[in-house]
């Protein structure tokens, strides 16, 4: 019988169509423009490096998700990891404690190669909000009375709420939403592509580093609570500092008595090439910020680990000496269990080093393209790189950002996701991503490679 599969192929294609429209009708997209025509890409399943949408179109996911998915989809264990811990217990508050998150909490301490306490929630902004609360009762708790600012730097994305927001430095993303948590004050990133004219790299990753304290010194080191920065800055356009730079920063931060905080959002859970991104900088954070990698995406859970010296400061009965803050899902039992699964996983198949090692290989594949016309720089930490394109390589003139999004859509047509990152306001929208999961398959980068450098070589001779 010939006729059923054609039935089963139409009757999919009616429930495919259906879907789209009750899409449209009923969901808010995120970062999407409000636009009827266009329709959604409905991803029906994911396995290892791979998506599919509804239709059967398979794309390798070289953003995995939203930076998020390391271990790579389709992992069973983590799924039955969460079952088994629901089943025994659903959920309890953390007032009270339970053996998920206590082992979780000791594992992540293990990986930070220090004495660390830790603080779950949901978000990678609820993370950071509840390092700024730390810090800021932090400071009174030692008598610090009037430090209350957190330092960040422009172009850095820390998160989506009023705090967060506030502590992220890209202009385009706040200003509708503005008056925002205040205390905030932002400085230059380094961005060695484009450091001044005839400065060394080391040079300028000291100037920057001295910026940071001139500013900290300048809005009154008595008033500043903490720094806060990825070890690298992705989401801004990965923009990776000299190598001594955030030693310099931890040292200014000592000198002032400022708390460190380390957002690994991304750069955490290998994505680096070490467990964390601080550690190919060999500097402590007094608070390290995670969310995504660490569950792979499969379930919402962040944490914020402070380093034990600063939650001694806690210490005390009283009402005002603990901190304040509670939220009723960070921590549950199921999440934390596929955490620790999670973990057990990127050990167990040495996902860290395979991260640096396909890290390497795709930075070499790529650097190929350094003499193709629009490529002005290609920058990489771990398995994180960014292509940053250019319409004229002596000026660096950023693409404009519709021919950016052009290739990406050709990289899409051939089945391989890439990311677009950068700032719009300071007008640097012309950065290509790539952050594959770190289980990808010696195929999936050469496919991602191969795929790549054919639609590069097509833009050459389209001119
Ligand atoms: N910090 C960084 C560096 C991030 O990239 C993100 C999210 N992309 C966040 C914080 C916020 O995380 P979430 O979206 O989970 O709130």
């Amino acid at each position: 019988d010939t006729t059923a599969p054609v039935a089963d192929e139409q009757a999919a294609r009616a429930d495919a169509r259906e879907l789209a429209a009750a899409d449209r009708a009923h969901l808010w997209h995120a970062m999407t423009p409000y636009n009827e025509a266009r329709p959604p890409m409905i991803v029906a399943e994911g396995q290892g490096a791979w998506i599919a949408d509804l239709e059967g179109n398979r794309f390798l996911d070289a953003m995995s998700g939203l930076w998020c998915v390391n271990v790579g989809y389709g992992r069973e264990e983590l799924a039955r990891a969460a079952y088994e811990q629901m089943k025994t217990l659903a959920y309890y508050p953390l007032m009270h404690s339970h053996e998920p998150a206590i082992r979780l909490a000791e594992r992540l301490s293990e990986w930070l190669e220090d004495e660390y306490v830790v603080f779950f929630s949901n978000s990678g902004s609820e993370a950071n909000e509840t390092a700024f609360k730390i810090a800021r009762q932090y400071q009174q708790q030692i008598g610090q009375h009037a430090r209350y600012k957190v330092v960040s730097r422009y172009r850095a994305y820390h998160g989506n709420t009023m705090g967060a927001l506030a502590a992220t430095g890209q202009a385009q993303r706040k200003y509708k939403y503005e008056p925002l948590a205040p205390g905030f004050v932002h400085v230059r990133p380094p961005d060695p592509y484009r450091r001044p004219e005839g400065m060394d790299e080391a040079e300028y990753g000291r100037q920057c580093a001295r910026e940071l304290e001139e500013t900290i010194r300048w809005e009154g080191a008595e008033s500043v609570a903490a720094v806060i920065m990825e070890p690298v800055i992705t989401g801004g356009g990965m923009l990776v500092p000299p190598p001594d730079y955030l030693r310099l920063v931890r040292e200014a931060c000592d000198r002032h008595g400022v708390l460190l905080i380390v957002d690994e959002v991304i750069c955490g859970f290998g994505r680096s090439g070490r467990k964390f991104g601080h550690q190919n900088y060999d500097v402590k954070p007094d608070i390290v910020t995670m969310a995504k990698g660490l569950t792979s995406g499969y379930l919402p859970l962040s944490a914020t680990a402070v380093r034990r010296s600063v939650y001694e400061a806690f210490q005390g009965t009283e009402d005002y000496e603990y901190l304040r803050h509670v939220n009723t899902f960070g921590g549950s039992p199921a999440a934390c269990a596929l955490a620790l699964a999670n973990l057990e996983l990127l050990e167990r198949e040495q996902l860290v080093e395979r991260s640096r090692l396909l890290g390497e290989r795709l930075r070499a594949g790529m650097e190929e393209l350094r003499e193709h016309p629009l490529v002005g720089d290609i920058r990489s930490f771990g398995l994180l790189l960014g292509i940053e394109l250019v319409a004229d390589k002596q000026a660096r003139t950023p693409l404009p950002v519709e021919q950016v999004t052009r290739l990406i859509a050709a990289c899409k047509a051939r089945g391989l996701i890439i990311g677009k990152n950068g700032d719009t306001v300071a007008g640097y929208n012309n950065v290509l991503t790539f952050a594959p999961p770190l289980a990808s398959t010696d195929e999936d980068l050469a496919f991602l490679l191969a795929t790549f450098k054919s639609v590069m070589h097509a833009s050459e001779s389209e001119g």
